[in-house]
This record gives structure tokens, C-alpha cells and sequence, in this order.
């Protein structure tokens, strides 16, 4: 019999994780929006870079919550040393998200209304950070920006670095100013969650083939249903399963890590010359925060 998936109502700024365990199978859903509108209100960002932005923040969640609460924080950065868009940093951590664009306006007017992943980017990279917090570690891998999107970058990701077979889909939607994005993570993990060195990646694994398929057959719509609940979403796709193990993840919501202090240490670490260029006549250094625009008036 089919665990029981407890009725929730429709949560946006939250994770759902979920277990498959005859499967070996873990996976994140997640939908956000209030989070979405205050992390991309503290820039005038045109669609196409809002939209960009909407999908990083959605795989960074999917991502960042494979951490267990409070454990770390997880960091998502795509550069380019050319493209339209240079750089896109995104991260999470304990529940908190936060990210920003920088790109070209002018270049970008001229992509259109829907560029590409390739015509925003170019040839770039993509770097997934894991700080484990509880351990002192850090770990990154890095790949090429390939795909069609986001999303099919880090799975290549996962394949490449963590040799975990992932799939994962994002489906974002703006309206009235208001954006609205959904996304859902399934990976495999053949020694259970823990898991052991792998060397090789098993994408024809039959039991990875099976659970990828029900995943892979979400739609579009499903993923920003108002009217469906993640625990509904999950429960559609995987309702043959002998057993599927639901928790419910903590909201999501923006964090921004930038203070004083943190840009008084910043400011402390260059030249006392250029401490010298950067301080303005009432002798403050003016610092924007990127992620979040505050501005910053630090004494230096
Ligand atoms: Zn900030």
C-alpha cells in the first residue's frame, strides 16, 4: 500500500522532499513566487532576465534543499567571458535564497523577446559550490554551460561531478509583474542516500529508467498549478509506487547575507591607496549590495 500523502494546501515558498525507497530514488519539488517577486524587486530586470533568474532560483532550492537543515549552503554561478549575461550567482542556505544578474541591456535588447540559453550566455561555465557548514568541507565541480536550459545543465552536472543519474524540470510564468516558477529534482542513488564512491554513472539502470519516465512526464502547467499541491503533484506522478515517503521542507525565504561588518572586513582587505580612490568626500567607502541593492555607507 501506498503511503499516505497528508493534504496540504498549496505551498508557495516551500520544498517538498520525497523518498521512493524500493527505487532508490530522492527527490525535491518546490514552487515559489512571493520569494520570487521580493528577490526581483530590488532590480528593474527585463523579462528575459527575470525569467532567468526565476529558473536559477528554482534549481538553487531543488538543489540547495538536498542539504539537510542547517547543514550548509549551496552556490549556483554561471559565467561567461562574453556573453550577453556575464554572471549569475544564486544561493541557499538554512531556507534562505538570494541571487542576482549582471548582464549587457544593450545586447540583450537586440536577442528578442525569448533568447536562448546559448544566445544569453555564450560559451560559459557552470559551478555548483557545497559548503557543508557541519564539517568545514567544500566542494565544487564545474561544466561546461550546456543545454537547452538551466536545469539540463545541472543535471550534466550531477552526471559529471557526482556521477548521480538527476533529471530536472522548471517551468517558469510571469503575470502582471508577478512571476510564478515550479520546479521538480529526481536523482538516483543506487546506494541509497548515503551512498558510496561511484565511478561510473548508470543511466540505463532499470529502476532509474522507470521512476525518470513517471518524473519526466510533468508538465509544464502542473509544476505552477495554484491548484495543485506538491504533495497532489507527487502523488500524480508516482501514485503506482509500493511505498513513497513525503516531508515537508522549510519555506524559502530571500536572505541576504550583506552588513556592515561583512563590507567593513571586505573594504579592510584592500590598499590603503585604493582605500584612498574609493572613499567619497564625507570620507565613506559606498558600497551596493549586489544581491539585494541595499546601499552601504562604510567608514574606511
Ligand atoms: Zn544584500
Amino acid at each position: 500500500m501506498p503511503s499516505s500523502i497528508p493534504e496540504d494546501e498549496t505551498g508557495f515558498d516551500r520544498v517538498l522532499r520525497f523518498t521512493i525507497p524500493q527505487r532508490n530514488a530522492r527527490g525535491r519539488v518546490v514552487r515559489l513566487s512571493p520569494v520570487l517577486d521580493l528577490i526581483q524587486g530590488a532590480h528593474a530586470y527585463p523579462p528575459a532576465i527575470r525569467h532567468l533568474l526565476a529558473e536559477a532560483l528554482v534549481v538553487t532550492a531543488l538543489i540547495g534543499s538536498l542539504l539537510k537543515d542547517g547543514e550548509g549552503q549551496l552556490t549556483m554561478q554561471a559565467q561567461t567571458e562574453d556573453g550577453v549575461v556575464d554572471l549569475l550567482v544564486c544561493d541557499y542556505r538554512g531556507g534562505e535564497l538570494r541571487g542576482y544578474v549582471r548582464h549587457d541591456a544593450e545586447r540583450l535588447a537586440a536577442l528578442g523577446t525569448n533568447p536562448s540559453l546559448y544566445a544569453l550566455f555564450g560559451r560559459g561555465y557552470l559551478a555548483i559550490t557545497f559548503d557543508v557548514a557541519t564539517t568545514g568541507q567544500r566542494y565544487q565541480g564545474i561544466v561546461p554551460l550546456e543545454g537547452d536550459s538551466l536545469g539540463a545543465a545541472c543535471e550534466a552536472y550531477f552526471a559529471q561531478s557526482e556521477q548521480v543519474p538527476t533529471l530536472i524540470r522548471i517551468a517558469t510564468r510571469s503575470e502582471g509583474g508577478h512571476c510564478v516558477a515550479g520546479g521538480l529534482l529526481l536523482q538516483h542513488l543506487a546506494e541509497g542516500e548515503e551512498g558510496r564512491e561511484r565511478l561510473h554513472v548508470r543511466l540505463d539502470h532499470p529502476e532509474w529508467e522507470h521512476v525518470a519516465a513517471l518524473a519526466g512526464s510533468i508538465r509544464h502547467e502542473e509544476l505552477i498549478d495554484p491548484d495543485l499541491s506538491l504533495e497532489a503533484l507527487v502523488w500524480r506522478l508516482f501514485h503506482d509506487e509500493a511505498e513513497v515517503r513525503v516531508e515537508a521542507g522549510r519555506p524559502l525565504e530571500r536572505g541576504c547575507r550583506c552588513s556592515v561588518e561583512h563590507y567593513t572586513s571586505v573594504i579592510a582587505q584592500f590598499p590603503d591607496t585604493d582605500r584612498a580612490d574609493m572613499r567619497n568626500e564625507a570620507g565613506l567607502v559606498v558600497v551596493d549590495c549586489a544581491f539585494c541593492s541595499r546601499l552601504f555607507e562604510i567608514p574606511a
